[in-house]
């Protein structure tokens, strides 16, 4: 058995050939590096130092609520920055040498493509390690590395209505296409899952593209609404999505991008499939080791 460490995010495969794609990161068997077995960690250390990583700058922090902050990164050399195909992300490890150096952690851009700067949205993870260190530590003017926008996860060309359904923290890559989408023309329902509007990531966001655009309809769904939330003002439904909400709302001749936590994509997953959805319609991102949901 040989090993082989991502040369993108880090991960160690083990058997006689590469993986045929990263299950962490996606990338193909071609980012992949041998780790002869006597070269220790240093090996897949020295290659991850060497290969893809670009110093950025943290321009501007800005808390969306009270567990989401994002980071506006901007190259610390004069480069061009490299367009990003939105639904695709960066891996991300700390650049101080005695923090964690070695950590990798992929994070969606969230923002408009076209910008000059890179933006990540990070939901703080309780006794999770880098989101902890990005929240707490990273501030306005200390630098990180980063690669190059990857992943697969992005849309396809189509004149068909498109359907986003995010939640929690899934609505980072899914805001990114939404923006493509909407200038693009494209007819657009949006669905956003989340607990409350204190909660309810880029929500003046959401709304002020909901005001502008006529082709784009929302629907928040709050599971937990606090009191002073509003239904018809701040949600449209209270409670959590359901097989048959989606079954008597979305359209059978939909484009479906979603992007959540493993038990919500499995019971979006299975909605649409009990529609005849086909599956070339069907698009996710797993924001862990990745994993086809036609078998959970
Ligand atoms: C393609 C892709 C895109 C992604 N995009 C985003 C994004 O846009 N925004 C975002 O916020 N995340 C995103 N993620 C997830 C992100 O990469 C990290 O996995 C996440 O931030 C957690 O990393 P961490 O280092 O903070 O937690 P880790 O240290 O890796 O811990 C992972 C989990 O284990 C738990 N844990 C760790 N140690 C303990 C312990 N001792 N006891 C109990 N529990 C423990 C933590 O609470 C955490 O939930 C994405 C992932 C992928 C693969």
């Amino acid at each position: 058995m040989k090993k082989f460490v991502c040369t993108v995010c880090g991960y160690i495969h083990v058997g006689d050939n590469p993986p045929e794609v990263c299950p962490l990161c996606n990338v193909g068997p071609e980012y992949f590096k041998e780790v002869e077995e006597d070269n220790n960690e240093e090996v897949s250390n020295n290659i991850l130092d060497k290969v893809q990583y670009k110093r950025f700058i943290v321009d501007n922090k800005e808390k969306e609520n009270d567990v989401v902050t994002s980071f506006y990164l901007k190259p610390v050399t004069k480069e061009k920055l490299v367009s990003h195909k939105p639904g695709q992300f960066i891996s991300i490890k700390p650049i101080k040498e005695e923090e964690k150096s070695e950590e990798v952690r992929q994070y969606s851009l969230s923002m408009k493509p076209g910008e000059d700067f890179y933006r990540i949205s990070v939901k703080k993870e309780d006794k999770g390690l880098i989101s902890s260190y990005l929240h707490d530590k990273v501030n306005v003017g200390e630098e990180v590395y980063i690669t190059d926008p990857l992943g697969t996860f992005v849309l396809k060309d189509s004149n068909k209505p498109l359907v986003f359904i995010s939640a929690g923290i899934g609505i980072t890559p899914v805001m990114s296409m939404l923006y493509e989408a909407l200038d693009k023309n494209r007819k657009v329902i949006f669905v956003q899952v989340v607990q409350n509007s204190k909660l309810q990531t880029f929500k003046k966001e959401i709304k002020n593209l909901s005001n502008e655009n006529n082709n784009l309809k929302t629907v928040i769904f709050y599971g937990d609404p606090l009191e002073s939330d509003k239904l018809g003002v701040d949600y449209d439904i209270s409670g959590r999505i359901t097989q048959q909400w989606i079954k008597d709302n979305l359209p059978k001749n939909g484009d479906f991008y979603f992007c959540g936590p493993l038990g919500f994509m499995k019971l979006i997953y299975d909605s649409l499939k009990s529609m005849d959805i086909e599956e070339e319609s069907i698009n996710y991102e797993m924001f862990g080791p990745s994993a086809n949901l036609a078998n959970i």
